[in-house]
């Protein structure tokens, strides 16, 4: 996906305001909007005008854009594919343009042509984020746990009418219930005749009179509430995926349906494992007798200790593979695997008894090593990195 910058879109600073950046999207949208400039292109460049103003007008949208860009923070390949519950596309955002931050200004600015939605038609909720830090060994066997976020919800008191209990919106006193408004102008070419949103109703055609309107929400028939949520974390998430949980934004209006939630997990590195998808990574050291003769030795892995057979006559930076022992696949389907590299390691000092079978050896071996006594730097350099 091509990396936008819909602050360039704009033309406006990073650090515009959001009048800024409504008064720069008005702009914009009025010089190229398809019903007033024919231009080739400009329809492409009214379609990035609307989708950079859809994500720098939400506060949301914004941070998360600021952070990882137009892409999304979706760490590139596959997300949750085929998943049962998981979308792995489309990350967050430019999902239409729900919530209304378009429309609305749209009708505002042209009047409502034929391109405004009906306002009293279902919206959808606005879609949410939720960053959630899991530790290494969490995202590798997963977890069960209890969310806490702000969330729109249908107002308990008037089920979303926005009107006190017993009362109701009425029709529209200043359209009549059409909502818009017809107004004939005398113009050189003759009567123009122009059609407006009602801006008493904004459109809908029925009022709340301030008298009777819901005293919860102040009639907008949604309130903001903390909501508590169960998340069930599978078995093999990574750093920088997403999880979709349908339906778990904010509410929609007019009975259309409620957003998503997009839990993002940031994944705390181990010190013991290091971890590529499904594979681990772990080094293990051992001695260059162990080398020699062979040996069974523990290793880690995420499962708990196993045995890893050493053949005589490894040599240093070996690795092995041990089948399984990786992490999970988050289709549920067995575990990768787990790399391990071996490391033969020089003794750094030798006592008499050592030193005299390392001698040994070489003779044995035909080799006339003459051996050098270690200085005194050398013998406090290895005490310090020892330590
Ligand atoms: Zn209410
Ligand atoms: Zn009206």
């Amino acid at each position: 996906m091509a990396e936008k910058d819909y602050y360039d879109i704009l033309g406006v600073s990073k650090d515009a305001s959001e009048a800024d950046i409504k008064h720069a999207y008005r702009r914009l949208a009025a010089k190229y909007h398809p019903d007033v400039n024919h231009a080739p292109g400009a329809e492409e460049k009214f379609k990035q005008i609307n989708e950079a103003y859809d994500v720098l007008s939400d506060q949301q949208k914004r941070a998360q854009y600021d952070q990882y860009g137009s892409a999304g923070p979706q760490a590139g390949a596959g997300g949750f594919g085929g998943f049962g519950g998981f979308g792995g596309g489309q990350g967050g955002f430019n999902q239409g343009f729900g919530g209304g931050g378009f429309d609305d200004i749209f009708s505002q600015f042209f009047g409502g042509g034929q391109r405004r939605q009906d306002p009293t038609a279902p919206r959808p909720g606005r879609d949410l984020q939720y960053a959630m830090t899991l530790k290494f060994m969490d995202a590798v066997f997963g977890k069960t746990t209890t969310i806490k976020y702000d969330r729109d919800e249908e107002c308990k008191t008037c089920h979303g009418t926005g009107a006190k209990p017993g009362k109701s919106a009425t029709t529209c006193q200043r359209c009549g219930g059409q909502g818009f408004i017809v107004t004939m102008q005398r113009t050189p070419l003759g009567n123009m005749r122009s059609q407006t949103t009602c801006p008493e109703c904004h459109g809908t055609g029925k009022v709340i009179k301030p008298e009777d309107r819901c005293t919860t929400c102040h009639g907008t028939g949604h309130v903001q509430e903390k909501h508590e949520l169960e998340v069930k974390v599978p078995a093999g998430v990574d750093d920088g995926q997403q999880m979709r949980l349908q339906g778990q934004g904010d509410a929609g209006a007019n009975g259309g349906p409620a957003g998503d939630l997009y839990i993002v997990f940031r994944v705390t590195p181990s010190r013991d494992f290091r971890r590529d998808g499904s594979t681990i990574y772990v080094d293990r050291d051992i001695s260059f007798a162990q080398a020699a003769l062979g040996d069974e030795v523990k290793v880690k892995t995420v499962h708990g200790d196993v045995d890893l057979k050493i053949p005589a006559g490894t040599q240093s930076e070996t690795n092995f593979r041990l089948r399984g022992k990786g992490v999970p696949h988050l289709n549920g389907n067995g575990n990768g695997d787990e790399h391990v590299t071996v490391h033969v390691r020089t003794p750094k000092s030798l006592n008499k008894r050592q030193r005299e079978a390392m001698m040994a050896f070489a003779a044995a071996s035909g080799e006339d090593v003459k051996g050098v006594q270690k200085s005194v730097l050398d013998k406090l350099k290895d005490a310090f990195e020892d330590r």
